[in-house]
């Protein structure tokens, strides 16, 4: 099978979150079981693209109304990721430094999107399956389907694998003449709620259509911000796939952003060394418990819910705990975890920003990871937290549902389920008395270090959705 990945992440050529790490990795494994796998995304001014050499095989131009944007394909040379990976370089819309976040995302994302069917559809052979992620890649199945100049893709089944459904990509019928000649009967499928959805066009015209965790699908159906109506149509050719984690990038036991590396064998020393370094570096103690949280700071991580978690769990555990932020986001949220930090120093420090490292050290040297989301499609960063020894705090949401078990009920980590101050503190506090039992706390660290949560089982089941569709076909 030839199959092409279209996103607009892919760790670690670009990633902002979850999208880039599955981009990452579900090709790689996917070519380590035999298929033959092709990675296109935008070419965005990152270091690795930097530090890499490319070479062009491909140039064009694309039309986007009454503008031209010239492109160029670039093949990385080595396939050294595990995989191919080509970049579509437009310099006007993608020399810049952040990945998403512009006006003009809309034309930026569509250009990119003609720029790849423009080049696939003049290659000698016609790829087996095309698999999009998320909104960035929406209008593709619609323009294979219906556009004239890509009837030669018309046949080829596409997936589209939905990493969140808050972002859809909408805008307005205005905009319809930047979308390649179709025939305009077929314009329904493009609409949801009277503009061009480009999630909701990926869910009408792709042949399958997946989640990154078989709860988030379940929850899609009462509740997707105005799309659950057309997930339940289309649940017959919907599955819900768990994501998998890049087990040779997030290995303890070789990861080289660690202070010390360690396995199940000797996790206890080698969390207490990275904690330490931890702690040394943000003026924590490290004899006290580390709660750590790492994403974005938006409302959908519950991410508002922590500086109220942070001033209430540490007046009532003073000097007993330790709390420890990474992220960025929301300004506010920013402000309010800053200002924290001159009413706790010593047990409280925030880092605003993204950093890959540091968040790589933080999942080894935390002793609990909060993850208070309010929307959670899958998940990552609990399936990092197991892996290294680090207990996971969750909302019984999305993809934490599947994955975390509390330990009462002989689990792998803490769950409550309002994301509501008072449900976050109440967890922090069973966690505050776990830790005093040792025995109990590395039990459960065991049990979730032992967890496989690998591609190579993963990968099977998105091999078994394309023969599906192939055989429709
Ligand atoms: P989402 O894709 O919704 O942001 P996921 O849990 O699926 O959430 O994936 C988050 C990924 O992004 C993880 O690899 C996590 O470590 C990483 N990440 C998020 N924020 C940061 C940050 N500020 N610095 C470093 N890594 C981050």
């Amino acid at each position: 099978m030839e199959i092409f990945h279209i996103g607009a992440e892919c760790y670690p050529v670009a990633k902002v979150g979850g999208l880039g790490d599955v981009v990452g990795a579900l090709p790689k494994y996917q070519n380590n079981a035999g298929q033959l796998v092709r990675v296109v995304l935008p070419r965005y001014e990152t270091k690795f693209i930097q530090e890499n050499e490319f070479d062009a095989v491909f140039s064009g131009v694309v039309k986007l109304g009454i503008s031209e944007f010239s492109f160029n394909v670039l093949k990385e040379r080595t396939n050294k990721l595990g995989y191919e990976l080509y970049l579509i370089a437009i310099p006007t819309l993608f020399d810049r430094k952040e990945i998403y976040g512009y006006e003009d995302d809309i034309e930026r994302f569509l250009s990119f999107q003609i720029a790849t069917l423009d080049w696939i559809t003049t290659r000698n052979e016609i790829p087996t399956i095309i698999h999009c992620h998320d909104h960035h890649t929406g209008l593709i199945p619609f323009m294979m389907q219906c556009a004239n100049k890509y009837e030669r893709l018309q046949t080829v089944p596409t997936v589209i694998t939905i990493h969140n459904s808050i972002y859809q990509g909408q805008f307005g019928f205005d905009k319809l003449y930047y979308l390649p000649e179709f025939d305009l009967s077929k314009a329904y499928l493009l609409e949801w709620d009277n503009r061009i959805n480009s999630l909701a066009s990926a869910i009408k015209c792709a042949s399958a259509v997946t989640t990154v965790s078989p709860n988030y699908l379940n929850e899609i159906n009462d509740w997707a911000y105005g799309l659950e109506s057309l997930f339940r149509l289309v649940k017959d050719k919907s599955k819900g796939i768990l994501n998998g984690i890049d087990t040779e990038v997030w290995n303890p036991a070789t990861d080289n952003m660690l202070e010390t590396n360690y396995s199940i064998k000797n996790f206890q020393k080698g969390k207490q060394e990275n904690k330490e370094k931890l702690c040394t570096e943000f003026n924590l103690d490290p004899k006290k418990p580390l709660f750590s949280f790492i994403g974005r700071l938006l409302e959908e991580k519950g991410a508002d819910l922590l500086p109220h978690v942070a001033a209430m769990a540490l007046s009532e555990h003073p000097k007993e705990i330790n709390i420890l932020v990474l992220g960025s986001g929301n300004a506010e949220i920013e402000n309010q975890l800053t200002h924290l930090q001159t009413s706790f120093k010593g047990n409280y420090n925030a880092v605003i920003g993204y950093n890959e490292e540091l968040a790589h050290l933080i999942y080894g040297g935390s002793d609990f990871l909060l993850m208070p989301s309010r929307v959670e499609p899958c998940g990552l960063n609990q399936m990092y937290a197991m892996r290294y020894g680090t207990i996971p705090i969750v909302r019984r949401t999305g993809g934490l549902k599947d994955t975390v078990i509390d330990f009462g009920d002989n689990g792998n980590g803490i769950c409550h389920d309002q994301a509501s101050v008072s449900d976050v503190c109440y967890s922090i506090q069973r966690a505050v008395n776990l830790y005093k039992d040792k025995k109990k706390t590395n039990d459960i660290r065991k049990l979730g270090m032992q967890i496989d949560h690998s591609w190579e089982s993963v990968c099977q089941q998105y091999i078994e959705v394309y023969n599906l569709i192939l055989e429709q076909k």
